[in-house]
């Protein structure tokens, strides 16, 4: 059998980078470069001012910065134990792991950008760090993360045969499309919505960052799923894709509950209901990328969010049709 990104077995050499195989890794890789940055460029003056004004915020946009500080602060390190725990191991080909090198990279900077935030507004950690076990839509969203990637943190997991393939393929997407690609992304919609307002430009500038690093992160993930499943389309049967698209409808569900609980009553130019509209249509996005069908049909009700993930150099994946991207700068 030919060596493929998993189950190379002898024929992958995991120091041997060129000749290279998967370019798509490389070019990923090469963006995430390109996007670097780290949160002390960042001022947080006008934030710190505006965070202490007595009045100065909304009680409703206060809770709604809280909740997404509470869910991102943890989210960020999970997502990088996941990756340097769990997946690293598995994908045996060099420049894949390239990659997830740069990747978990970005998520220390990420996990460093909530330590900032914290820092400069006097933020409570405790309170910060605890909203995932005290919040119940932040707790779930992260249970369900855990729940689903827990096959390839069991030590003893390997990825040999149909069925194990399958539940890597799970997990996968569980990590890469339902954690980095749907429950981030009310959070990045709600605080990018703050910074067009010109309210809390600091803590809004880094979740642009974060929103540009994570884009790729999630094209990533979906060029490794769609690629496993190409060199091993015994997995791609009717009854998995049935369970993954179901997987990520659950993830919509959990998401829309967040967003009502961290914005129950909306704010000038964001409601819950547009909010939820926007992850209905970016999950279509999601599914459409890793090869299954749209399930919502839902228009999107912030176009100025792929305005920003495609600022200045960055090019996104998902909020732009599947045919622009086929023909688009990356079809390699
Ligand atoms: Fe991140
Ligand atoms: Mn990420």
């Amino acid at each position: 059998m030919a060596a493929g990104i998993i189950n190379g077995g002898g024929s992958t050499d995991p120091n041997k980078i060129l000749p290279m195989k998967y370019k798509w890794a490389r070019v990923h890789y090469k963006k995430g470069v390109a996007n670097n940055w780290v949160p002390e460029e960042v001022p947080m003056q006008q934030d710190v001012e505006l965070w202490k004004k007595p009045g100065g915020l909304s009680e409703d946009e206060r809770r709604m910065i809280l909740w997404n500080l509470g869910f991102f602060s943890t989210a960020e390190s999970l997502t990088a134990n996941n990756l340097v725990l769990a997946i690293y191991r598995h994908i045996t080909n060099p420049e894949a792991r390239q990659y997830i090198l740069r990747q978990s990279y970005e998520e220390a900077v990420h996990t460093d950008t909530f330590i900032y935030c914290c820092d400069t507004l006097g933020l409570n950690p405790d309170e910060i760090y605890k909203m995932y076990e005290n919040i119940p839509s932040i707790k779930e969203k992260d249970e369900f993360v855990v729940d689903m990637t827990k096959n390839v943190f069991d030590p003893s997991f390997t990825t040999e045969g149909t069925e194990n393939i399958q539940r890597f393929v799970h997990d996968l997407v569980g990590y890469y499309v339902i954690m980095e690609g749907i429950f981030f992304y009310a959070g990045f919609v709600m605080m990018l919505s703050m910074l067009r307002k010109n309210r809390m430009v600091g803590v809004g500038e880094q979740f642009q960052f974060i929103l540009r690093d994570e884009s790729v992160h999630l094209a990533f993930g979906a060029d490794l799923i769609n690629t496993i499943v190409q060199e091993n389309p015994e997995i791609w049967t009717p009854a998995f894709k049935k369970e993954l698209t179901d997987n990520i409808m659950k993830g919509v569900e959990l998401e829309k509950k967040y967003a009502d609980d961290a914005l129950p009553r909306g704010i000038v130019g964001l409601t819950p209901t547009t909010v939820k509209q926007y992850v209905e249509h970016i999950a279509d996005r999601r599914l459409e990328r890793i090869g299954l069908e749209r399930q919502y049909h839902k228009d999107n009700p912030f176009p100025w969010m792929s305005e920003i993930i495609d600022m200045p150099k960055e090019k996104n994946f998902f909020e732009t049709r599947v045919t622009e991207y086929k023909t688009g700068e990356l079809d390699w």
